[in-house]
């Protein structure tokens, strides 16, 4: 299919702002639908960090990047066009959106879909270059790789104490470190000690990459904890309140935009999809591009029936 040009000030139908699993698979189907669509993005996804992507159909095993640059593809074969660049300003109004760039000027659409992932919220410690290849804040996605290595659970209390017993089956040794003392005398810490882990409250204050791979994790208590894999918490996520604040939407109690299953906001022209709040039904890389489905079936849907 040819690409249609449209003049730069002729607004787009819809205006998606971040190119990662979510945004990239609305433009997709956006694209399909023939519906004049921009998206704006910087490269740098989630899971960019990791050498693979795992538990994605068809995909598993592939390096994110292409990845990536497969979608971008198909999304080009439709005609979607592509900015690279970072996004620093949204309105929205009864008229229409704009969107403005941090060096290719300001967009205006019908409608804007966010589409910008969570930001992760690292601990200082993190070596470089360990951020998912070591350390990983989701006991499912990179895990199996470490089969059979030292695993160490980080964070404030529960969550770490389950994230330690799901990592269980994996781990040659299993610790628990977390910073809450009355977590360490609950049932999941308990169950946890029953599996021959062991379950500390304290600290962690540095870490630095071993020669023979891992990381040798150092806490306020001055113990020395060797890792072949650390899974953090899931709050290291926070909103990417940018954009949502700039445009005055609703928040929900954990500061996304509150939206509908379809990622309709408060405002009617401005969707919201990928990770919106932590107990989203939307989990992993595959559910964020299927709230990004979805959020692009309500916008044709909405042009559609108006
Ligand atoms: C280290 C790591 C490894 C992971 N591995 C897996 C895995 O193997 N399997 C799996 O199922 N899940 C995995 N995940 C989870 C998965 O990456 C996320 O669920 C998924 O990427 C979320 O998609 P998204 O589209 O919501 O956000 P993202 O993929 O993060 O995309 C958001 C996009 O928006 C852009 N952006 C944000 N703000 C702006 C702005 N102001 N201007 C311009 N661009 C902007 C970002 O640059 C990015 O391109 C992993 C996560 C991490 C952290």
């Amino acid at each position: 299919m040819s690409h249609q040009e449209h003049p730069q000030d002729s607004p787009y139908d819809v205006v998606i702002v971040g190119a990662g699993a979510a945004g990239l698979s609305a433009a997709v189907m956006l694209g399909r639908s023939k519906r004049r669509v921009l998206v704006v993005s910087l490269r740098n996804r989630r899971n960019s960090p990791a050498d693979r992507v795992n538990n994605v159909p068809f995909a598993h095993g592939t390096p994110p990047a292409e990845v990536y640059a497969k979608m971008e593809s198909d999304a080009d074969s439709y005609g979607v066009e592509f900015i690279w660049d970072t996004v620093l300003t949204a309105q929205a109004t009864d008229e229409g959106v704009t969107v403005g760039t941090r060096e290719s000027g300001t967009f205006l659409g019908e409608r804007l879909l966010l589409a910008t992932g969570p930001l992760d919220r690292l601990p200082a410690w993190i070596p470089q270059g360990e951020w998912g290849r070591t350390v990983f804040d989701c006991p499912y996605c990179h895990t199996r790789e470490h089969d059979g290595a030292a695993f160490v659970a980080v964070g404030a209390g529960e969550e770490t104490l389950q994230h330690a017993l799901l990592c269980r089956q994996y781990a040659n040794s299993l610790t628990a470190v977390v910073t809450d003392p009355d977590s360490a005398h609950s049932d999941l810490a308990a169950r946890l000690v029953k599996v021959g882990a062991q379950v500390l409250v304290d600290t962690v204050l540095s870490a630095t990459t071993r020669d023979e791979g891992g990381v040798l994790l150092v806490t306020e208590a001055g113990r020395e904890l060797p890792a072949g894999a650390v899974v953090l918490d899931t709050a290291i996520q926070e909103p990417n309140q940018l954009l949502p604040s700039a445009l005055g939407l609703d928040l929900n109690a954990h500061g996304f935009p509150r939206t509908t299953l379809s990622g309709r906001t408060s405002h009617p022209r401005v969707y919201n999809t990928g990770k919106s709040n932590p107990s989203s039904p939307y989990f992993a890389w595959t559910g964020a591009a299927s709230s990004g489905l979805n959020a692009a079936r309500a916008i044709c849907e909405d042009i559609a029936f108006g």
